[in-house]
């Protein structure tokens, strides 16, 4: 039994006596103790609250009764329970106080590491989203937790019925759970499930909950009792990622291309996973080896598993994917295949596995073939009219010299001895001689273009222009033309060729002018990665509906005796401008003028 401290007061309220357990509890002499000196051993935080307690036992002549520290002088506290009776006379009359003191400390202690264990576990339940809940054997909810109330939206006041609580589990889990519970309160069978719940704000919830029979303390009825934890979060991204693997599993197994993952094994492959698609080509694998199955096991060359395992190899080494194309011998038909293998990161110590994705190119290698076989036999046909061409018109001209210096010598030698019908017939065949000169010239220039290719090279088109008014002098002045130029640039081209497009398209310009004098501008401005040239007139112009005819080889709007002309001058500067990877049009309307636009890449095709 501990030590009991005694003490007296009188009526007023002050103390007249202690004993000596209470000297030794408050931690001061008796002296000291007398009247209100006992209020200054006091501790600070509790001496307000005391006084005022005693002065109203004193003032209504009432029992005390308090807890409260006694602060010794050496620093030590004490907790003391201190409870004094009313004496009283025969009349009623107040005679004064008699109390004890005994020490509490060791409770409050008690209670302080209680208080404290239950706000660690709170917070713990709270940081946790776990909660704990109590129900009796009639599965009445007798206990729930904050982080419960908490996890099912619900106020801290009571948990809900059976009944109630039932009711916010969705219906599809409702009666898994019912029977869970029914099992735990019958036969004790402790249960550990997962259900779902609507909150009352609507929001659904999963929830993983254990429950099991507590027999704790001893000798207090068996108890339901259990956690509960919210793992909404937890449920929501494996959903997310069941989805994203179903996804992923349809495209893989309903891609067209092969693809699959393998490891490397020596000197071999062993194809770890691998789609419908891959077993199309090399046969499905054995069912019973779960689709593990090796390279060499797949009815392809030995040549053909080293080239498989050298690009695993040379991918592995190079941490990044390879490309390969080759023509798979497999026991069908020969076939082109396109693959692109990608190293898979692995732990350290395993096998070094990759991604693989292959694609029957065999179509489209058979269309690239053939059309390469194609440009090619387009290729050498055109050299070969070209050539032709060429030949021809130079061959041409060797007797077309003699027919021309026959019939002049004929109409010198025979001047005045020849009767009217013979001068003329030689007249004719001396303009027809001259006019096929110039034909086969125009020819022979038109099939230069590309029969005698020049390397490209740096080319001031300013320059150019000036060589081609230098060439067309006589006509510019003949014709009273007045040529004008604005900023040219340099382009990649073939000089030569560039001055003849000028002088072709300035000469019919001079030629095609009508009444007025030539007025002729040659400009040139940046249009992406061309330039736009043109060369404007103030001639006939050319009716809409001739604007694509006249670039042809031969075509021509007028008599030889309204304007002269083969009718390949066009042709020609179209060939030069496609040759340089640029193209030419006409702006014009009869009457008006014309432009002749054409474009020059600033890269030249094929110049550096
Ligand atoms: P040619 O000048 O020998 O007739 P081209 O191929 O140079 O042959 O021109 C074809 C035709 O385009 C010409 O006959 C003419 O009708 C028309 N043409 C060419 N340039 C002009 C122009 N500047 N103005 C009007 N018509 C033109």
């Amino acid at each position: 039994m501990a030590p009991v401290g005694l003490f007296e007061a009188d009526a007023t309220g002050s103390l007249v006596f202690v004993n000596r357990t209470w000297t030794w509890l408050a931690g001061i002499p008796p002296e000291a103790a007398m009247g209100q000196g006992w209020t200054a051993a006091l501790d600070p935080r509790d001496r307000r609250r005391v006084r005022d307690e005693w002065d109203v036992a004193i003032a209504t002549g009432r029992a005390f009764h308090s807890e409260f520290r006694f602060r010794h002088p050496d620093g030590q506290v004490r907790w003391l329970e201190a409870a004094a009776e009313v004496r009283r006379a025969e009349d009623g009359r107040v005679l004064g106080w008699v109390g004890s003191l005994t020490d509490v400390s060791e409770r409050r202690l008690q209670e302080e590491q209680l208080r404290t264990s239950r706000d660690r576990l709170l917070e713990a339940q709270r940081i946790g989203g776990m909660g704990n809940w109590e129900a009796d054997l009639e599965l009445r909810p007798t206990f729930w937790s904050p982080q419960v109330y908490r996890i099912w939206g619900r106020p801290q006041e009571h948990p809900p019925s059976f009944e109630e609580f039932l009711d916010a589990v969705v219906p599809e889990d409702r009666t898994e759970l019912a029977a869970a519970y029914e099992r735990l309160r019958a036969d004790g069978e402790p249960f550990d499930l997962e259900y779902r719940i609507r909150c009352p704000d609507g929001e659904l919830r999963h929830l993983h909950c254990v429950g099991t029979l507590a027999r704790e303390p001893a000798g207090s009825p068996p108890r339901l009792a259990g956690t509960i934890q919210d793992i909404t979060e937890r449920r929501e991204v494996e959903e997310a990622l069941r989805e994203r693997d179903a996804e992923l599993r349809s495209f893989y197994q309903g891609s067209p291309l092969m693809m699959g993952i393998v490891e490397l094994v020596g000197d071999d492959v062993l194809h770890v996973s691998e789609n419908p698609a891959t077993a199309g080509l090399f046969g499905a694998p054995n069912a019973t080896d779960g689709g593990h199955r090796l390279v060499s096991e797949m009815g392809i060359s030995p040549a053909q598993k080293a080239l498989w395992v050298r690009r695993y190899q040379e991918a592995g080494s190079a941490g990044r994917p390879v490309r390969f194309e080759y023509r798979h011998q497999g026991p069908e038909t020969p076939r082109w295949l396109s693959a692109t293998i990608c190293p898979i990161e692995t732990p350290p110590g395993r096998r070094p596995r990759f991604a693989y994705v292959v694609e029957d190119a065999t179509e489209r290698k058979g269309a690239e073939e053939l059309l390469a076989e194609q440009a090619d036999e387009l290729a050498r046909s055109n050299r070969e009219l070209e050539q032709f061409a060429y030949v021809a018109s130079h061959d041409l001209q060797e007797p077309l010299r003699t027919v021309a210096s026959y019939a002049e010598l004929l109409s010198e030698r025979y001047q005045g001895r020849l009767d009217a019908d013979a001068e003329d017939f030689l007249g004719f065949i001396v303009d027809g001689a001259i006019r096929m000169r110039s034909l086969i010239t125009d020819l022979l220039s038109y099939a230069k273009v590309s029969s005698r290719r020049e390397p490209p090279a740096a080319v001031d088109t300013a320059e150019v222009l000036e060589a081609a008014l230098v060439a067309l002098q006589a006509a510019i002045s003949a014709g009273g033309a007045e040529v004008t130029a604005g900023p040219l640039p340099r382009v990649q081209g073939i000089g030569r060729q560039l001055q003849q497009l000028f002088q072709n398209l300035i000469g019919n310009a001079i030629k095609f002018a009508g009444p007025n004098p030539p007025r002729i501008t040659v400009s040139a401005e940046p249009a992406g990665s061309a330039w736009v040239f043109s060369v404007a007139d103030n001639g006939i112009g050319i009716a809409p509906q001739h604007t694509e005819r006249i670039f042809q080889i031969f075509q021509r709007l007028h008599t030889r005796a309204e304007y002269p002309g083969t009718g390949v001058g066009l042709a020609l500067c179209r060939r030069i401008v496609e040759e340089h990877g640029g193209r030419i049009w006409v702006e014009s309307a009869a009457g008006r003028g014309s432009i002749f636009r054409f474009t020059l890449p600033v890269q030249a095709r094929g110049g550096r």
